[in-house]
């Protein structure tokens, strides 16, 4: 461990300071941040309005969840310019967000905080994080520190699911997917599902079943996988919003990997370049369209 429990103290308080501060000048409206929950052991998200309140503001293990994806909703852009508490995989969403024109760089502030892996025991994707030091910040609160990067253990199991015959992982996927109760969890935890109309909520036509059954529970899991691919940032808030335990992180990861090794992508580094998906260049090889 780099970061002491005394280094985490001091990148509370200095973010309650500055977090007061913001709220009192009038620079941003509200403060995104994470705070004490109801059950022992979690924090939730907050949003303070009231320069008062900053203590709420918490930062340690237990602050899990990727609060970009508030960003994107009207009533959060309604309050005006927003500070956000963002780890990396925060930022890296924010990065992602502001390329797809979800709301400008200059409509939020962003309080980068240096972290070095969330959840007890720490989470998988954060053993192979790749913004330890968030990539986008307006002050960063902790000293940076080096990304531990990609971490073979990650891969383990998907690499396990490589070497599976088809028919093995066809069974494999659809006994997973077969528990989804299309609740939705994932999609809403989600940063990077932007869309104000699902594909699957709509029903004329209905591309995908609305009903849990293994027809469309296949379908709607690789639609939204699909959707995701170089988009993703691999921070889990789907995986750990779905309450059937349903392994979305392999799905996720093997397209992470895919994106990678095929494009050498790695998706919110930056807030300039486009995902391979999203972009066409004329003489680009097209042989397969046919
Ligand atoms: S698909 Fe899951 S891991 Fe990827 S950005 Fe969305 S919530 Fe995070
Ligand atoms: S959170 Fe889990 S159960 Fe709910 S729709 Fe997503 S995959 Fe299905």
């Amino acid at each position: 461990m780099v970061i002491s429990e005394a280094d985490t103290t001091k990148i509370v308080n200095s973010l309650r300071v500055r977090a007061k501060e913001l709220l009192e000048s009038g620079e941003v409206k509200v403060i995104i941040g994470y705070g004490e929950g109801y059950t022992k052991g979690k924090a939730v998200p907050v949003f303070i309005t009231d320069p008062g309140k900053t203590d709420q503001l918490i930062f340690d293990a237990r602050c899990v969840n990727n609060l970009s994806m508030y960003l994107k909703h009207a009533e959060i852009k309604a309050m005006g310019k927003v500070g956000i508490v963002a780890k990396g995989c925060d930022a890296r969403a924010i990065n992602v967000l502001i390329l797809e024109s979800q709301f400008k760089r200059e409509d939020i502030f962003i309080l980068g905080v240096v972290c070095e892996g969330v959840g007890d025991p720490i989470e998988e994707q954060c053993k192979s994080c790749v913004a330890n030091t968030p990539p986008v910040y307006d002050e960063l609160f902790g000293e940076p520190i080096e990304n531990q990067g990609w971490n073979d253990e990650t891969f383990a199991k998907i690499e396990e699911l490589e070497s599976m015959t088809q028919s093995e992982l066809w069974n494999f996927w659809v006994k997973e997917f077969d528990r989804c109760i299309k609740c939705y969890a994932c999609r809403e935890a989600c940063p990077m599902c932007t869309c104000t109309r699902c594909i699957t909520d709509k029903n004329q036509p209905q591309w995908v079943p609305t009903s849990p059954h293994s027809d469309g529970n296949y379908h709607w899991n690789l639609t939204r996988a699909f959707h995701l691919v170089g988009r993703c940032v691999g921070c889990n808030s789907c995986e750990r919003a779905c309450p059937m335990d349903i392994p979305l992180s392999l799905v996720n990861w093997k397209l992470i990997k895919a994106v990678h090794d095929e494009y050498e992508f790695i998706a919110g580094m930056d807030a300039e370049t486009a995902p391979p998906l999203a972009t066409y260049t004329e003489g680009e090889e097209t042989d397969f369209i046919k």
